[in-house]
């Protein structure tokens, strides 16, 4: 008989959470997981799904005029917001569901409350009820930051986004990073008038350059207006519902959103966690080793609120390592390096390893490889957008140890391309490799 209600318990049913649950229960654990909004957590409700999904929906927008090139009559078309975006929380509730069901399926108690930690193997739920736990797993996740300035409270964030009662025609947005670009490109598309401010001059710092700029320069041509190195003054209400936003040396701006797209911050307020001896680092996040152990011997971190690396499937992976290695006598700890990413603007960018900058930073002798050309859809469609692949090899070995793209389908390309950069493969061996002609990937081992 244990000394405790459960062996784990879990507070936070998203990526991580989700996942630490159902693995340490299907190794026996006794577990609970606390929710106080919806299981799936920001990735399934708020996040990369319903994002997703507005993407498809937005790039109908190219592909119905580019298909009169193709020969097909088009008649005149118009877009209804409210039905895409009833069909994508249509598609949100059917994941939440599934979510709850795998873990009723693998004996996971849920517990839709508010839960806050209240000793090292004690949690407090917000009907007051307290349960003990031999080890507590922190996986809560972080929340939008909005920056604060007069009439800041006008502005939304992603959580709010995609519940808009209608489309908005100007749309203002504040940051220049994943977020902000992927909206960017979604109102642009739907026919919103996009304006993105950044405090930088940079937009989606920590790519490679290149294909950064080369987003920038494709969604300026496509009516995206930037405003760089640019601080917010103020935003008011204006009579009519709209807001005029008021940045340091600009003309004011109408607006019918403002988006803050500016980072995201550890869910850590309130929770407890400094009381029970937790460390948090400056930003709030609970600080980790490498086994996802916090201060505390029975508390361990995964996912957002550790603020390593913000990634739904790096979440999955410490979830996985913290169960198997807790619960399933397996231990393994999750490997950062070649972890691949993708932004889901029009057209999207994906990349993994070394930039060329790092590289140079890192390896002195580094040998570049770029293949800048028109997708053959794009050729016929007249649409005049090029795609850019950069693959950075050591200058020594010939190793790849970085690979970058925007255009069509980079991400579906990349995550496959991104098994040979993280087995180490070199330039000579992607060029072993016959061409499957014609694609786009072919590019991978053409490259000059
Ligand atoms: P990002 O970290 O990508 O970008 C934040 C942007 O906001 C940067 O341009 C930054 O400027 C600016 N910024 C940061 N702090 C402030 C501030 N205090 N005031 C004004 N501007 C500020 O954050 P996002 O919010 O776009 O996304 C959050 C995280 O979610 C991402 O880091 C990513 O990990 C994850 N995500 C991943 C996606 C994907 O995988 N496709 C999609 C969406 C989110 P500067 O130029 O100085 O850096």
């Amino acid at each position: 008989m244990s000394d405790y209600d459960y062996d784990l318990f879990v507070i936070g049913a998203g990526s991580g959470g989700v996942r630490a649950s159902r693995i340490a229960a299907a190794h026996g654990a006794r577990v609970a997981v606390a929710e106080e909004y919806r299981v799936g957590g920001t990735c399934v409700i708020r996040g990369c799904v319903p994002k997703k999904l507005l993407v498809y929906g937005a790039h109908f927008a190219e592909d119905l005029k580019d298909a009169q090139r193709f020969g097909w009559n088009v008649p005149e078309v118009e877009f209804d917001w409210a039905t895409l975006r009833d069909n994508v929380l249509g598609e949100v509730d059917r994941l939440n569901g599934l979510y709850g069901q795998t873990l009723s399926n693998n004996n996971v108690d849920v517990i839709l409350e508010r839960a806050t930690v209240s000793g090292a193997h004690e949690v407090t739920l917000a009907s007051g009820r307290k349960i003990t736990a031999r080890y507590i797993l922190i996986a809560v996740g972080a929340h939008p930051h909005s920056p604060e300035f007069p009439g800041s409270e006008h502005g939304i964030t992603s959580n709010e986004v995609f519940h808009l009662e209608k489309l908005p025609r100007r749309v203002v947005i504040a940051g220049g990073g994943y977020i902000a670009n992927e909206f960017a490109g979604i109102f642009n598309e739907l026919g919103s008038k996009v304006t993105l401010i950044n405090r930088s001059d940079v937009i989606l710092r920590g790519y490679d350059e290149s294909i950064r700029d080369r987003l920038l320069q494709i969604s300026m041509t496509k009516g995206v207006e930037f405003r760089f190195n640019c601080g917010f003054e103020s935003i008011d209400k204006n009579d009519d519902g709209t807001f005029t936003v008021m940045t340091k040396g600009h003309d004011p701006l109408i607006a019918d959103i403002v988006l803050f797209a500016t980072g995201r911050v550890p869910n850590t307020d309130g929770l407890g966690l400094a009381e029970a001896g937790v460390e948090l680092d400056q930003h709030g996040a609970v600080k980790v080793d490498a086994d996802n152990k916090s201060s505390v011997d029975s508390i361990y971190a995964v996912g957002d609120v550790t603020n390593r690396v913000q990634l739904t499937p790096v979440a999955i992976r410490e979830g996985q390592a913290f169960a198997d290695t807790i619960f399933g006598n397996k231990p393994h700890r999750v490997d950062y390096d070649c972890i691949p990413s993708a932004v889901f603007s029009h057209p999207p960018m994906a990349g993994v390893g070394l930039t060329e900058s790092q590289a140079r930073n890192k390896l002195g002798s580094v040998s570049v490889y770029t293949s800048d050309f028109r997708a053959m859809k794009n050729v016929l469609a007249n649409r005049n957008e090029r795609a850019l692949y950069k693959m950075v090899c050591d200058g020594t070995t010939g190793r790849v140890v970085g690979l970058h793209m925007i255009g069509p389908d980079s991400p579906e390309i990349l995550q496959a391309a991104a098994i040979a950069v993280k087995a180490g493969l070199t330039k000579d061996q992607f060029d072993q490799t016959v061409a499957l002609h014609p694609s786009m990937a072919e590019e991978l081992v053409l490259m000059k």
